[in-house]
């Protein structure tokens, strides 16, 4: 014994700039004695510039550039592995946190938009019985510097300007990390950074009502998608469990709140599921709620679950077919129910909605 080792400098744990906060950054320059100013040259270079080295930012002399590097972290995630679909241009990647955790994030091309969907979580911890993460686990939140990463390293691979919406659709529930998920959004919605606006944004949930009207209070004013899925407390509660902790009815409340306080309109998703919730009571009991609240439906076929070879009543699910979903959405819009029928893009690379997961082998 005897051969105690001391921390070296370099050992010391370095602060993650990646994920601060405009305001946090200022604060930290204060804390090192430097002008709060710098706070907002090192934003916009993290968030706008997507810097992923102190010597990209130009403005900033290179002493102190020197200094950071000695107590700043940059990056919080590593490019892993990409695949695109060679049918729809979907481009599906892998990440890995810095304790070697992988999560995806999908770009969806489509003629008007590009769509990028992030995670928030690795894996998921909500268990809907249609959903291939729920079969991976849950692992943990994700930090807001490691959703911000994954725009970044996508943006900086497929093109910053190509890039014009973000839905927080990727694995996980975002209201269940929604500090990260907030301080996130709030960086990209930010005023000094202009690439995305709140618009833009669309955060999609389960359902974790208090959540939703903490989310309204903000003021952040991005879009709401609640996993709407069945209008009916038991079928919803068999389907996505979920529901027996925050019900339809306290949902339906906050997400109208939702609308009101923010003057958005709430975008339905509701997957379909072959005699679960494709019934005429089902478009009877849609009619119903959107004539309650500012509201369209996005239709999505269900995704194959296979590749996680699923069991039991999971293992049993199908999508509604085709006919049978083109005879449900001309009912809804014989009402002048706002619909559309989302495209399942990149199931051939597993991408699609409710396909990301990572088998881990342990
Ligand atoms: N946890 C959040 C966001 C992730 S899921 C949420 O539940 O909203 C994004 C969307 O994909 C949700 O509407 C989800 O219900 C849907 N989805 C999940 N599994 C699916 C599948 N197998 N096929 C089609 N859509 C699915």
């Amino acid at each position: 014994m005897g051969d105690e080792i001391k921390p070296t400098v370099q050992e010391k744990k370095k602060t993650q700039l990646k994920g601060l906060t405009l305001e946090e950054l200022k604060n930290f320059f204060t804390s090192i004695g430097k002008p709060r100013f710098r706070g907002e040259q090192i934003f916009n270079w993290l968030y706008y510039h997507l810097a992923t080295d102190f010597d990209e930012m130009s403005n900033v002399p290179k002493v102190l550039r020197n200094e950071l590097r000695d107590l700043c972290e940059l990056q919080t995630l590593d490019y892993v592995a990409s695949e695109v679909s060679p049918i729809t241009g979907t481009k599906k990647y892998v990440f890995e946190t810095k304790d070697k955790l992988k999560i995806e994030s999908v770009i969806i091309p489509e003629v008007e938009r590009t769509t990028l969907c992030v995670s928030t979580q690795v894996g998921c911890p909500l268990d809907c019985t249609f959903c291939a993460t729920a079969l991976m686990g849950y692992k943990r939140n994700l930090t807001p510097g490691e959703i911000f990463d994954q725009y970044l390293l996508a943006a900086r691979d497929y093109g910053k300007d190509q890039i014009t919406n973000i839905v927080y659709m990727g694995m996980g529930e975002p209201l269940l990390n929604y500090n990260s998920t907030v301080k996130s959004l709030k960086i990209l919605a930010e005023d000094l950074n202009k690439s995305i606006g709140p618009k833009k944004i669309t955060v999609s949930t389960a359902g974790i009502a208090p959540k939703i009207r903490e989310l309204a209070d903000t003021n952040l004013k991005v879009k709401l998608a609640f996993s709407l899925h069945s209008c009916f407390e038991d079928v919803r509660s068999k389907i996505m469990p979920i529901n027996n902790k925050y019900n339809l009815k306290q949902n339906i409340e906050a997400v109208k709140y939702y609308a009101r306080r923010t003057g958005t309109r709430i975008t339905f998703e509701y997957v379909m599921l072959n005699e679960i919730n494709d019934r005429d009571e089902d478009i009877t009991a849609l009619i119903a709620l959107c004539s309650e609240l500012p509201s369209k439906i996005n239709i999505i076929p269900f995704n194959s679950l296979k590749h996680m070879e699923p069991q039991g009543f999971a293992a049993g699910l199908e999508t509604t077919p085709l006919y049978r979903i083109d005879e449900f959405v001309e009912k809804l819009k014989d009402k002048n129910i706002n619909v559309r029928v989302r495209d399942t893009q990149g199931d051939d690379i597993s991408a699609a909605c409710g396909q990301l997961a990572i088998k881990y082998s342990e």
